[in-house]
Order: structure tokens, then sequence, then C-alpha cells
């Protein structure tokens, strides 16, 4: 049986259980981290984490996809150390978060040197550890794909041809690029069965889902509580009709929740997203879809085969 690789080792694909994929425990703008540590208060960071992913599990949760990778101040001890205080399987990723320019030391290298370091994140361990990554990330964001994005959309999938693991990426579809991302991903030759074109939902064009969908890959339907980026009524009109069309072996849903996230101050943002958590997709949003028609086996689909399928 086919494995995956969590903070605590393998574990075999039929163990993932009830997954959420795509969730972070901690996301920090890592220069500021490096210069101003003092800004930050790391026991409000692990109590966070701690709670909001234990008020996953105790709703059924058993696996937490977290792509939190470069530039999102991935720190894979703290991210193992909430795991084994939780008991949640927890996945992890290598890859680059960002929109549109790489450090020198990436723009002045070969791609062949960032591959080898994801694939070494991939097959020997993270930050010195021994926790390998299971997925890559990568992004485009509303800035398209600039050079260097470009450089680690090409890193991304030719890591993913040298090691067989799937891609997650972070897209916008206002600006349609999904459908860039699976351009380079065709180019590069990736089996689209193991992409996973992250933050579809944040539209409810049917019409640019489907042309996506059309090329092969996942999509997520992850940004659940992000309302102002797109309402909880669209995203779920969305997921019921695509559901209805046949695509929930297609489709994951979560929540893109950050435990804590430094981008903006803590209180502006319970002001702005207050829903935002990790808890929302099992307290309100599927019990919201089956009452608008998913049936339980798409919402299993959506939740536990799927994570299998991808991530197997
Ligand atoms: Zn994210």
């Amino acid at each position: 049986m086919a494995q995956v690789e969590t903070t605590a080792g393998p574990v075999d694909v039929d163990q993932l259980g009830l997954t959420l994929i795509h969730e972070h425990l901690r996301t920090r703008s890592e220069s500021v981290v490096a210069q101003f540590p003092h800004v930050y208060d790391e026991d409000f960071e692990w109590s966070r984490a701690t709670e909001w992913v234990s008020q996953a599990m105790e709703r059924g949760v058993k696996t937490i996809c977290d792509p939190t990778v470069m530039e999102l101040g991935r720190d894979v001890r703290f991210m193992k150390r909430v795991a084994d205080e939780t008991g949640v399987q927890l996945v992890v990723a290598t890859g680059i978060y960002t929109y549109h320019y790489l450090p020198p030391h990436f723009q002045n290298r070969e791609l062949d040197y960032m591959v080898d370091l994801f694939v070494r994140d991939i097959e020997v361990g993270i930050q010195n550890t021994d926790v390998k990554a299971a997925f890559i990330k990568c992004c485009t964001d509303e800035q398209g794909v600039t050079p260097d994005v470009e450089k680690v959309l090409r890193g991304a999938a030719q890591t993913s041809k040298r090691t067989g693991r799937p891609i997650m990426t972070h897209s916008h579809p206002a600006s349609g690029q999904g459908l860039r991302q699976m351009e380079i991903f065709e180019d590069e030759g990736v089996d689209p069965a193991k992409v996973l074109i992250g933050h579809t939902g944040d539209t409810d064009s049917i019409d640019y889902i489907e042309e996506l969908l059309g090329h092969g890959p996942f999509i997520g339907m992850d940004r659940y509580g992000l309302d102002i980026i797109l309402p909880t009524e669209q995203r779920n009109a969305t997921v019921v009709e695509l559901c209805k069309r046949g695509y929930a072996d297609r489709m994951f849903l979560s929540q893109d929740a950050c435990c804590t996230l430094d981008w903006y101050p803590e209180d502006l943002r319970a002001q702005m997203v207050p829903k935002w958590n990790m808890t929302y997709v099992l307290d309100e949003i599927v019990p919201a879809l089956k009452e608008a028609g998913v049936t339980d086996e798409q919402v299993t689909q959506m939740m536990e085969e799927n994570p299998r399928r991808w991530l197997g």
C-alpha cells in the first residue's frame, strides 16, 4: 500500500481519514522573524495552534496538510511539536511561496539547483531534521507568471516528476491563474492527477472552473471563512452545482486557516474574517452543503477519498 510522509513518519494512505487539505499552523514573514523576533509571541502562537488543531480533531479530523513553505516562515520543528502534542497526522510540504520575486540566491542559480533542494526536503528531510515533505507548493497570484514565479512552477513540476510527489498551488482564479499553472505543468509533462489547483473556490465562475477541470487537476474549495474574497453563500452554491455535475471526486473542502498570521494585526483579522478557523467547514459548511443536496458519499469523497488519491 502507498504511504504518505507525516511529521511522525510514514502512514498508510488508508490511515489518513478525515483530512483538511490546506491549513497553516503558523504563518510568518520570515525576514521579519529573523530581524525583529521580539514582535512575535511564541507562546500565543503555540497555544493557538494546539487549540485549533485539537478543536478540528474533536470533530473527527485525523490529518492536516500544511503547505507552509519558504517565505511563509516554515519551521518544521514547530510543526512537528504541535503534531506530537495534539496527535494529528501532519503532512508538510516543500516549495516556495512567492507572487513575484525570488531571492537572488535562486535568481542567480540554475533551476536544477532549486529542484535538488526540493527533492532533498522530500528524500532526506526538512531543515536538518528527518521530517520529509510529502507534496510541493507553488503560487501564482494576480501578478501572473513572472519570470521568478515561472522558475518555481517549473521547479515544482520537475520535482514532482523526479519524486512522484503531488503539487499544490496557490492560484488567483479572478485572473485565470489556474489555467496558466496547468499550461506550465502540461509543458513539463506533469500528471494532472497529481496537481491540486488551490483556491479555485475563490471564484463562482462555473465556466472557468469547468475549463480548468478539463485539464484534469483536483481543485481546492479551500478558503472557507475568507468571506472578504468570496462570501460563503457563493462558495457553497458553486460546490453544490459542481457536485451535481459529477465533480465531487475532484474537489477538496478546507479553510486555508492560519492559526496565527503576522500579515495583519491580530485584532484586525478577528474583525475582518471572524469565522476563518479550522472548524468552520465541519461545523457549518458540511451541514449547509448537505441541506442543499450534497450527499454523505460526496462529502466523504471530498474529505477522505480525494486526499488519499492525491497524496497516494
Ligand atoms: Zn495557504
